[in-house]
């Protein structure tokens, strides 16, 4: 389908009607906005806009309407599946300047915030109330981005992800109406759960202002463990035992020792350069978290482990997670010049194991260079894909990789992205994965966005494309 490029006067109504400081065309700015953290092609928007309130948005969104116009909500752009690049131009709603914690019920657990915020801010702000916002995508990610991929990260696997944590929505929706889903409550049995639909759609279904997010207290007590074993194979059968005896971890992360070497080189660290996990408990008491700690090392002996660091403080505790999150931001310092294929799937816990196995074994009958980790406790494995963007060949080899372990993923009943979304990256997956449902899901978006102006050219394949079979 194609898209009208936006004209000179609408671009001056913008201006008049949103301020002439929050609309640019300045070269950089498109430049800013045309790249997320993948490896995708960058593509530029006509303009950028930077709503300071609702009233922006559905101005700009109503404007989109009349005249046809792309309009690409953008919050972060931390995104690693494409999902925020304007590839039909037109508007980009830059979120960055709707920011404002609205209200904060700490009785009730709840905060409402404007999308703009960076979940990493709110968090500082809200630990005076002894509460956070558990989902933690680790990159400088907003939670309008967070929303719209619906994202997790190291403490999904005790506290959800962040569709579990949002309890209503203010959307502009295509045709420029603003309308609010959800409620208060943390529970509801009424109509149709168009909050959740809402969550994951990559501003493909709507523009999502203002939410309503479900806070969590801040635990009175953290122990942080890391566990190192002989094999990657060991370590992921332990996970798959962690959960199934009900050991409650609040965060348990898997990396290889490539990754680990990694970065010990860019981060500075000695951590042992051999498979581990990093686990992290959330009690009442250490009395509690001894107990519980007690059944889990015994998991992790029947599994070898050769050692066990725990009684890690709160400092160093600090300093693990930062490393762990700037695990890719250290694979890309490490080798200037080479892109990353960030392969994201996710099967149930038992398939883990055996994903990894074949994950390993495909990197290594094509010759790619691969670093695995992955948020193992939720069955979400990352596979760090290395190549030159101009070797033809190392470009096929890496995309060979990626298909493999994708399709085994949704072959043992998983999912083609277990996070990151589907963007442009997994457009071709997205038949395999859902069948017949996928025309379910192409009517509902024929229904909330008829002219197709919303984050156009994600999620679903254009049907007769390449990415649609
Ligand atoms: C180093 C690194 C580590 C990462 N680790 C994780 C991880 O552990 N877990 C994880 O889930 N992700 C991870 N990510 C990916 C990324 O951080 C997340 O997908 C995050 O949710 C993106 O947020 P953002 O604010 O950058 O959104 P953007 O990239 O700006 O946008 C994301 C999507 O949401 C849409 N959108 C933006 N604003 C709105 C809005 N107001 N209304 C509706 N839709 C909107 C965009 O159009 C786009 O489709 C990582 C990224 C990096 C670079």
């Amino acid at each position: 389908m194609r898209y009208p490029r936006v004209i000179q006067d609408d671009v001056a109504y913008l201006k008049r009607t949103i301020g002439e400081s929050h609309v640019s065309t300045g070269e950089s700015n498109r430049d800013l906005h045309s790249r997320d953290e993948s490896y995708h092609a960058p593509c530029r928007p006509d303009v950028v806009v930077w709503p300071q309130k609702t009233e922006d948005v559905v101005t700009a969104v109503k404007l989109a309407a009349r005249k046809g116009y792309a309009v690409t909500p953008w919050c972060a752009g931390t995104s690693l599946e494409g999902n925020p690049i304007p590839v039909k131009g037109g508007i980009c709603l830059d979120f960055s300047e709707m920011k404002r914690v609205i209200a904060i019920r700490e009785k009730d657990l709840q905060v409402d915030v404007e999308v703009g915020i960076p979940y990493r801010e709110l968090n500082n702000q809200l630990r005076r109330y002894g509460l956070f916002f558990p989902p933690d995508p680790g990159a400088h990610a907003a939670i309008g981005g967070m929303i719209g991929n619906n994202a997790s990260g190291v403490r999904t696997v005790a506290y959800g992800a962040t569709r579990d944590c949002i309890l209503a929505l203010e959307a502009v929706m295509a045709d420029g109406e603003v309308i609010r889903l959800g409620s208060r409550a943390i529970k509801s049995s009424s109509g149709y759960d168009l909050l959740r639909l809402m969550v994951g759609s990559e501003g493909t279904l709507g523009i999502v202002t203002e939410a309503t997010l479900r806070l969590r207290g801040l635990p009175p007590e953290y122990l942080t463990v890391v566990a190192v074993f002989p094999g990657i194979r060991d370590a992921c059968e332990a996970v798959g035992d962690i959960i199934r005896y009900g050991l409650n971890p609040a965060a348990l992360e898997l990396m290889d020792a490539a990754v680990v070497a990694e970065i010990n080189r860019d981060q500075k660290m000695t951590l042992d350069e051999k498979p581990m996990l990093f686990l992290e408990f959330h009690n009442v008491n250490d009395a509690a978290l001894a107990s519980q700690f007690g059944m889990v090392e015994g998991v992790l002996r029947e599994h070898g482990v050769v050692t066990i660091e725990r009684g890690i403080g709160a400092d160093e505790r600090a300093r693990l997670w930062e490393v762990r999150h700037g695990a890719l931001d250290s694979l890309k310092r490490n080798h200037p010049g080479q892109s990353v294929l960030l392969v994201d799937t996710c099967v149930p816990i038992s398939r883990y194991a055996d994903m990894v196995d074949k994950a390993k074994d495909v990197v290594r009958r094509e010759g790619a260079i691969g670093f695995f980790w992955g948020h193992a406790g939720d069955g979400n494995l990352h596979l760090g894909l290395m190549f030159r963007p101009d070797d033809a060949a190392a470009v096929a080899a890496v995309r060979r990789v990626n298909r493999a372990v994708v399709e085994h993923s949704i072959a043992v009943g998983g999912s083609c992205t277990g996070e990151h979304g589907v963007g442009i990256g997994k457009l071709a997956f997205m038949a395999a994965e859902h069948g017949i449902s996928l025309e379910y899901m192409r009517r509902i978006k024929q229904a909330l966005d008829p002219k197709g102006i919303l984050n156009p050219g994600k999620m679903l394949p254009e049907e007769g494309s390449d990415a649609a079979s």
